[in-house]
């Protein structure tokens, strides 16, 4: 059973860790957890998660759970709920540290392995208690764990890390110094590369009101918060590609393009490689042009695994259009550039070796480039009276991304945060199914009832994603 939580596969549970700590080595926080060579078969890496879920009908609650990072599967399986806090009772700054502060408590008694000698306020036990009884014994068989990485989409992180800088602010990266005005010159001598923030910098440069408590997490920094990607490149290049067949033409025209001409050609590929196609048929609204001069996006409609076949179809379908117009190289280019990205990323395993990393992290960089080549073009042509290549802070991600494949060989693909979103959505039903008066102390008792029935939590989450 505890060796179930920590790999997916039991007998090699020792060896994954092992594996996982030995490809760390050279990282920051590595160098900051003190881990010795001899513990790493023993001691399981932890990832911390944080979301936001919706309970009832408008409120807010914060989930933090955490998992080993070398085990993936049914988010209730692999994952457990550390504390749930509801917005309503959130002090801004203070509720968010004190959880850092307990976390940090906990972690510090994971590493060692032993029952601890001082509680969370670093008061010993009462002589007589159990706990000063059963203090410096080991209670998982000479197992520990430490910090391995944390984990949030932006607005959690700005909200457990207090970042200054953050998506919203002009400094947009807590990793580097990119900003508003120069994240889009994704070129090498960009003013911000290389510039990526190391932990004593990051202390250094806050006020002692603005510093996470999570400085009290060992191991813990601005770097080891781990981020996926998310695509908006899709929908430009293939707006652009049916605006440039005819200059001319009406956005209810497009929309017709859209409905068949593009449609169809999705449809057919997912046919052809076997994927079941959504059924949301292209329009101007879920491509987001339902203006000449509002940046498309694919709507929120388009799932996660529907996005990324979306992505294979899309550089599929603008390699036959290579020729056709004036941009569609690029658009090809630039599409087949993050195809192949995407693809490095979903066939290799937890590490890339050294060579497939540095590709990986070159096919980001690529993709980049061609994006921005694409908005200058455009920008250039058009102005603001048609708009199609939108640069979000987002784009910057994968910058940071890049880099940190290329460092430290890691295969995003296994700190995607889905099956923690999809367990914080579970504990979001059982908490909605709660008296508004009692709810996270109710929602915390009947999860731990579930847990002991897994059988519930299995038959919920047969319907979800299994990623
Ligand atoms: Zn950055």
């Amino acid at each position: 059973m505890f060796y179930q939580w920590v790999s997916d596969n039991l007998n090699v549970a020792g060896q994954a860790v092992q594996e996982y700590w030995s490809h760390c080595e050279g990282l920051e926080f590595f160098s900051r957890l003190n881990l010795k060579k001899e513990d790493y078969a023993t001691c399981i890496p932890v990832y911390w998660h944080m979301d936001g879920v919706k309970v009832y009908k408008n409120q807010k609650a914060w989930i933090y759970s955490f998992c080993s990072a070398t085990r993936k599967g049914l988010s209730t399986e692999t994952k457990l709920v550390f504390t749930l806090v509801r917005d309503t009772i959130v002090q801004k700054h203070s509720t968010h540290d004190e959880i850092a502060k307990r976390i940090g408590y906990c972690m510090s008694v994971l590493e060692t392995g032993r029952f601890p000698h001082v509680d969370e306020y670093g008061r010993p036990f009462p002589q007589s208690s159990a706990q000063a009884s059963r203090a410096g014994s080991c209670y998982a068989g000479g197992w520990t764990a430490r910090f391995a990485g944390f984990k949030a989409d932006w607005e959690g992180r700005v909200v457990a890390h207090k970042f200054e800088r953050n998506y919203s602010a002009h400094n947009i990266c807590e990793k580097c110094s990119a900003t508003r005005a120069n994240f889009g010159n994704f070129n090498d001598d960009a003013a911000y590369m290389g510039t990526r923030r190391s932990f004593d910098e990051y202390v250094h440069s806050c006020s002692a009101r603005r510093l996470s408590a999570w400085v009290n997490v060992r191991g813990w920094c601005p770097d080891r918060n781990l981020e996926g990607v998310a695509m908006v490149a899709i929908a430009s290049c293939l707006c652009e590609d049916l605006e440039e067949k005819d200059p001319h033409q009406t956005l209810a025209q497009l929309e017709k393009r859209m409905g068949e001409e593009l449609w169809n050609s999705y449809k057919s590929w997912c046919a052809a490689h076997r994927k079941t196609p959504c059924s949301h048929r292209f329009n101007l609204a879920r491509l987001g042009r339902e203006q000449w001069n509002a940046f498309p996006e694919m709507g929120s409609t388009y799932k996660g695994a529907v996005i990324k076949d979306m992505i294979y179809w899309s550089a599929a379908y603008l390699w036959q259009q290579q020729g056709t117009t004036p941009g569609s190289n690029l658009r090809c280019h630039a599409m087949h550039a993050l195809a192949t990205f995407q693809k490095k990323i979903d066939e290799n395993p937890g590490f890339f070796n050294r060579r497939v990393a540095r590709e990986t992290a070159n096919y980001a960089r690529v993709f980049l480039l061609f994006y921005q080549r694409l908005a200058a073009d455009d920008r250039a042509k058009f102005g603001e009276v048609r708009r199609c290549y939108k640069l979000t802070p987002k784009f910057h991600c994968m910058v940071n991304l890049a880099e940190y494949i290329e460092h430290s060989c890691r295969n995003p693909r296994f700190e995607h945060c889905y099956a923690e979103e999809d367990l914080t959505r579970q504990i979001g039903r059982v908490a909605s199914a709660t008296h508004p008066r009692t709810m996270d102390y109710t929602t915390l008792h009947r999860y731990r009832a579930l847990l002991q029935l897994t059988g519930v939590f299995r038959s919920q989450a047969a319907g979800g994603p299994r990623r």
